[in-house]
C-alpha cells in the first residue's frame, strides 16, 4: 500500500531538481501525478524515465495557462505543490526592478494564481493540500539573496493567510523551507562563480551538517505533506536544512 492510494498531485517546475524527484516519490507512493513545466523537452524526458508520471506543459507565468489547466483538472487533483522558483543573486546596490519583478512575479505571483483557480474546486470537495516552495532564505538573512530572501518570506505569509483562510473549510496549506540543495539550478549557481570549488565548499559549510541536501530529502517532505500522515498541520512552515536556521 502507498502512502498516497487515491490521491491525485499536480506539480509545477517538475521537470528537473526537487519538482522532479517529488513527482517520482509520490508516484511510487501510489499517486496519480500530473507534472508540469515550462520546458517541454526536459518533460519529454522525464515521461519517458518515469513512464507513470504523467507530463503537461504549463508556464506559470502564464495566468491563461493556469486558468485553463485548472478548469480541465481542478476537480480530480487533491494535493496541488507549487515548486516553481529562482534564485537571482543580489542585494540592494545591484538588484535591478526587473529582476526584483520577475523574481515575484516566479517566486509567489505563480502561487497566488495557482492557489485561486484551484480554490473553488477544493473549497466544494472540501479537501486539498496545498504545499508551496519557500526556503530557509524566507526565514533568515543570507548575503546576496534581496530579492530572493524577500520573496520566500512572502511565500511563508502567503501560505499562513492561505491557510487560516481555508482551514474550516477542509484545505491544509504548508510551505517547505530548505536549505541548499543539490540540484542542476544549484550546479549552475556553483559552475557560474569566479572560484567554484570555493563556491561549493562555502555552500556545503553554511549547512552545519557540512554538506547540502538531495532533492530526495525535500521530496520525502513534500510526500509528507501530501498525505493523511501530515492531517492536522495547517499554515506549517517545514524547515529541512541541515541545521542552517537552527
Ligand atoms: P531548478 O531551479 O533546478 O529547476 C527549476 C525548474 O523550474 C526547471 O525545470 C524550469 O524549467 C522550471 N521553470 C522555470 N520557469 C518556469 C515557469 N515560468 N513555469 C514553469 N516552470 C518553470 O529546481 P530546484 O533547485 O529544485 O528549485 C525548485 C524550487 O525549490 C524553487 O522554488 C527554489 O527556489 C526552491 N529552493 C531550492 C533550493 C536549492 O538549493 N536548490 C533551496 C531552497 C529552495
Amino acid at each position: 500500500m502507498g502512502r498516497l492510494d487515491g490521491k491525485t498531485v499536480l506539480i509545477t517546475a517538475a521537470a528537473q531538481g526537487i519538482g522532479r524527484r517529488s513527482a517520482q516519490l509520490c508516484a511510487s507512493e501510489g499517486a496519480v501525478v500530473i507534472a508540469t513545466d515550462v520546458n517541454a523537452a526536459a518533460l519529454a524526458k522525464l515521461a519517458t524515465e518515469s513512464p507513470s508520471v504523467t507530463v503537461r506543459r504549463l508556464d506559470v507565468l502564464r495566468r491563461d495557462e493556469i486558468e485553463t489547466l485548472a478548469a480541465e483538472l481542478a476537480d480530480s487533483v487533491d494535493v496541488l505543490f507549487n515548486c516553481a522558483g529562482c534564485v537571482p543573486d543580489g542585494d540592494a546596490a545591484d538588484t535591478t526592478d526587473d529582476v526584483w519583478q520577475q523574481t515575484f512575479d516566479l517566486n509567489v505571483r505563480s502561487m497566488f494564481w495557482l492557489c485561486r483557480a484551484f480554490l473553488p474546486a477544493f473549497r466544494r470537495r472540501r479537501t486539498g493540500s496545498i504545499i508551496n516552495m519557500a526556503s530557509v532564505a524566507g526565514l533568515k538573512g543570507v548575503p546576496r539573496r534581496l530579492a530572493y530572501g524577500a520573496s520566500k518570506a512572502a511565500v511563508v505569509g502567503l501560505t499562513k493567510c492561505l491557510a487560516a483562510d481555508t482551514v474550516a473549510d477542509g484545505i491544509r496549506c504548508n510551505c517547505i523551507c530548505p536549505g541548499t540543495v543539490d540540484t542542476p539550478s544549484w550546479r549552475g549557481r556553483v559552475a557560474a562563480s569566479h572560484d567554484p570549488e570555493r563556491a561549493r565548499a562555502q555552500f556545503e559549510a553554511r549547512q552545519p551538517m557540512g554538506r547540502v541536501g538531495t532533492a530526495d530529502e525535500i521530496a520525502w517532505m513534500v510526500v509528507y505533506l501530501a498525505s493523511d500522515e501530515s492531517s492536522f498541520t495547517t499554515g506549517a512552515s517545514m524547515v529541512v536544512d541541515g541545521g542552517w536556521s537552527m
